[in-house]
């Protein structure tokens, strides 16, 4: 009787957790969307991860000898290897970003990717339906400029957060590009990778990230990136939940996820 129950435990903290699996190579490319606490009557709860919880991931990174690249480092050539290396991203530009996480990662002196999406720079989020969650502010355009001037890379993440994949062809491309030229003129450096608003692309959308001068774009499918890349107009990420613990975290980076 004991081994059934034994058995039937080990099988569900299995299905739960792949500690089972062996460790994946290559970058990890962390996900993030807000630091901070949710509001009370949000749906998007888990996208939220407590600055507390942030402190203490980046600490992680930091005891255990993980090297924080951008896309910078690997446009320049210079990252070779499976090692522990990690890019660290946050979607879409809130303005947590910059007053919650913007000041540990400086502690811990990582650079990290913000995905701004350039219709909303210093106002609200207005493309999240009000009952999922109330809208929220937006990083202003003097908080970019010092995420920029200060190491940070910002990337592209549409005009208006629209699923590029759904809209005409013409209007995805000018998604794209207006986007880009707006933070460029901005910031006054050049972007290098790109976000699919809600993981949405096909070739198409591909193509035209690819010609509005981009050289990576980031999914939201999960996994790690083995080099040489397979495809840097579709690299995985690790979604970093708000109510997941340090075990979680420990399987993202080596196994490339922690749940199924
Ligand atoms: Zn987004």
């Amino acid at each position: 009787m004991i081994y059934i129950v034994v058995a039937v435990i080990l099988i569900g903290l299995s299905i739960r957790w792949n500690w089972w699996m062996l460790n994946v190579k290559g970058i990890s490319i962390l996900m993030y969307h807000k630091i901070g606490v949710p509001p009370a009557d949000s749906k998007l709860k888990k996208l939220w991860v407590s600055p507390k919880k942030f402190d203490a991931q980046m600490a992680y990174l930091k005891k255990k000898g993980y090297e924080i690249i951008t896309f910078k480092d690997l446009a320049g050539g210079g990252v070779h290897g499976g090692g522990k290396k990690v890019i660290i991203t946050f979607d879409d530009g809130y303005r947590n970003n910059y007053t919650e996480a913007f000041p540990i990662l400086k502690k811990y002196g990582f650079s990290a990717v913000f995905y701004v999406v350039s219709s909303t720079i210093g106002k609200k989020n207005l493309w999240h339906e009000p009952d999922v969650e109330k809208p929220l502010e937006m990083m202003s355009a003097e908080e970019i400029k010092e995420l920029s001037a200060s190491g940070m890379e910002i990337g592209g993440h549409t005009v208006s957060h629209k699923n590029l994949a759904r809209i005409s062809v013409a209007d995805a491309e000018n998604e794209i590009r207006a986007d880009k030229e707006t933070i460029e003129k901005l910031t006054g450096s050049e972007m290098l990778s790109f976000s699919y608003p809600y993981g949405g692309f096909n070739e198409t959308v591909k193509e035209n990230v690819k010609k509005a001068g981009y050289r990576y774009a980031v999914i939201i499918k999960q996994g790690k990136n083995p080099l040489p890349f397979f495809d840097n107009f579709k690299l995985r990420r690790l979604l970093v939940r708000g109510e997941e613990s340090h075990f979680d975290f420990y399987l993202n980076l080596s196994r490339g996820r922690n749940r199924f």
